[in-house]
Order: structure tokens, then sequence, then C-alpha cells
């Protein structure tokens, strides 16, 4: 699977994956199954499905873990995120609403978006959620001198 838009994952898989980064890069299947309530053979199905796409490697002693590629697209998530939740608050959103809101609709947002509003918000460096970290992508956005 080409990974370049940020749209190619279910929101369901989005937050699995922030998950995942959030626990180091590493979990078991049960820690998931704990976190979102959901049975085990649903998250097995899910975990196969992100495998196929090279984000993640499950194997049976070591865990659920990140590959690099998908350590680097779970960066964009996060900062797809708190880029819109801050894009909101200059709305008259509170913090609380503006991270509910944009976590309806940021899945449907693609990467040159968030990275035309980050070069448009100066980069910002700090979130409402957390830091902000910045790639190539947005630093091609800014006008050229
Ligand atoms: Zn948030
Ligand atoms: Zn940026």
């Amino acid at each position: 699977m080409d990974i370049r838009d940020g749209r190619e994952l279910s929101p369901r898989k989005v937050v699995y994956l922030k998950f995942i980064k959030d626990n180091g890069g590493r979990v078991r299947t049960t820690d998931l199954a704990t976190q979102f309530a959901v049975d085990p053979s649903t998250i097995t199905k899910t975990i196969a499905e992100l495998s196929e796409t090279g984000l993640i490697t499950h194997e049976p002693y070591r865990g659920i873990c990140l590959t690099d590629d998908g350590n680097r697209y779970a960066d964009y998530l996060i900062k797809r995120h708190r880029i819109l939740s801050l894009m909101l608050t200059h709305y008259g959103f509170s913090h609380e609403q503006a991270c509910t809101e944009a976590s309806r609709f940021e899945s449907q947002v693609s990467k040159e978006a968030i990275d035309r509003i980050c070069a448009a918000m100066g980069h910002p460096g700090q979130g409402i959620c957390g830091e902000i970290t910045h790639d190539d992508g947005c630093h091609n956005q800014d006008p050229t001198p």
C-alpha cells in the first residue's frame, strides 16, 4: 500500500496506530482489547489488516510493533489532529470542543491541506493537546522568498 495522504486508514486504525505510538511503539493485543473495550477477535482482524499495510508487524511473542514507516505515519496522524484542533481554537472552540471536533473529521483531510494550514499558521510548535512536529511536506508549502 502506498501511503502518502493520511486518508488511507479508517478512523479506528488511526486510533490504534496512535495508541501504539503513545505506548512506545509496542503493545499486546490484550492492551488494545482493554483500552478500546472491543472483542480480541475484532482486534486480531484489524491488526492483520494493518500488518498488510506495512505500518506494523505482529509476531507471537514480540507483540504488535510499529515499523519505521508506521512510526512516521503515526507522527503525521498526531500532527494532523493537533494542527486541525489548534485551527479550530481560532474560531472560538474551547480546547475540549476543538479536540472532539477535529477527531470527527480529521481522517477526511488530505495531507496537502494539513501542510498548507500548518505553513499558514507559521508552523506552530505547540498544539492544544501536545507538541507539533513538522516534516518536509509542510515546509515545502512555505512561500518562496
Ligand atoms: Zn486533541
Ligand atoms: Zn509545519
